[in-house]
């Protein structure tokens, strides 16, 4: 039964809730779906990867989300906030490893707001590179003003599309608010990045389904889905970690579902796993995010445990990136890999 929904997603991208659900709950079609993903990646979005500096700038987080290590009662992290002058010396370093792009990523810190930030993403703009912001939840006067600043992407999970699941692990944060910066995010221009985590406690099968209709429904331009992994100093510390399995199912029917998103490899896939990277890769996706935070920044930047790469230098990640992108036939993309809208007929 399996196979038919296979090639159905393969040809339509369409599937509905249930039929999404029987793929995600069949282990067995894992490796087909993989296949038909990584077709699917060939024919949209091609052999190119795209690479994204990825810069932890601040672990300070005005949440409480039950499941990450930056929530604000987590008295174990070593907070730290980089300097302007920081931040913009790792994306002129970014820019030197021929990374087009940079990633500014941080908890929820009231510090950096609009008047402290803009100024860092105008120089950033002027070394020519171009600018994905993840800093969670702003007013749509405050995501303006950031996208004149310069940011052209915005990351913005929406961690589970269960509503009730959603404001059980993030307190104090409300399902519909999060929706509503998605879509000022959208109404804005910029390129919407949204995702998921698999395996969070009471998360069901029917609801990752549902993620991908969200995502489709967003018509999302990039997509990233990664596994739950318990940290010790949060209340879900003793919980079991996602399965690194479905989360590889999850991203192969993203693919299959929305051909044109780009899909990165995320860190917590390699973290429970090493070399789950590149098995990625094979499944779907097309974009990487190797860390240029430098130092002891990297360690500290915990949102779980066990961080892959975190011993590595920048210089060292980029290196073992090329050499294993180029043992499985894929190459570092060029250009600065925003999405490409292609109808099915181009391909
Ligand atoms: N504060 C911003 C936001 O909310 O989008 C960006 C930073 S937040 C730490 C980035 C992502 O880390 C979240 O969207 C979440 O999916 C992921 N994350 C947090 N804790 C995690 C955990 N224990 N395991 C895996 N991923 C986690």
């Amino acid at each position: 039964m399996w196979q038919r929904l296979i090639e159905k997603a393969e040809k339509e991208h369409r599937l509905c809730e249930g039929e999404i659900a029987a793929l995600l709950s069949s282990p067995a079609a894992e490796e087909f779906l993989a296949a038909a993903a990584d077709r699917v990646r060939k024919r949209y979005v091609g052999d190119g990867v795209h690479l994204r500096g990825l810069i932890e700038f601040s672990n300070i987080c005005r949440r409480s989300c039950l499941y990450c290590g930056l929530r604000r009662e987590n008295e174990k992290a070593e907070r730290y906030r980089l300097p302007p002058e920081e931040i913009v010396r790792l994306a002129r370093k970014a820019r030197g490893y021929g990374y087009k792009t940079v990633v500014l990523q941080g908890g929820e810190d009231s510090f950096w707001n609009v008047d402290r930030l803009s100024p860092v993403l105008r120089e950033i703009r002027a070394l020519g590179l171009v600018i994905t912001l993840s800093i969670g939840e702003c007013s749509e006067a405050e995501y303006r003003a950031l996208k004149e600043a310069g940011a052209s992407r915005f990351l913005l999970r929406i961690e589970t599309t269960d509503r009730e699941l959603y404001e059980r692990l993030d307190p104090g944060m409300s399902f519909a608010a999060r929706c509503a910066c998605l879509a000022s995010l959208r109404r804005l221009g910029y390129e919407v990045g949204t995702g998921s985590l698999v395996g969070l406690p009471g998360q069901s099968v029917a609801s990752l389904a549902h993620d991908i209709l969200f995502f489709q429904a967003l018509d999302a331009d990039m997509v990233g889905i990664g596994p739950f992994i318990p940290n010790g100093e949060t209340p879900l510390g003793k919980a079991a970690a996602g399965d690194i399995r479905l989360t590889r199912r999850m991203v192969s029917l993203v693919r299959l579902l929305l051909p044109e998103a780009n899909i990165p490899a995320t860190t917590a896939m390699e973290t429970l796993a090493r070399g789950a990277r590149a098995g990625i890769l094979r499944a779907g996706a097309n974009v990487v995010m190797p860390n240029v935070t430098e130092g002891d920044f990297r360690r500290k930047y915990a949102l779980y445990p066990g961080k892959a790469y975190v011993r590595d230098t920048p210089e060292e990640c980029r290196l073992s990136l090329r050499e294993e992108l180029s043992q499985m036939g894929r190459f570092v993309a060029e250009d600065a890999g925003f999405r490409r809208r292609r109808s099915i007929e181009d391909t």
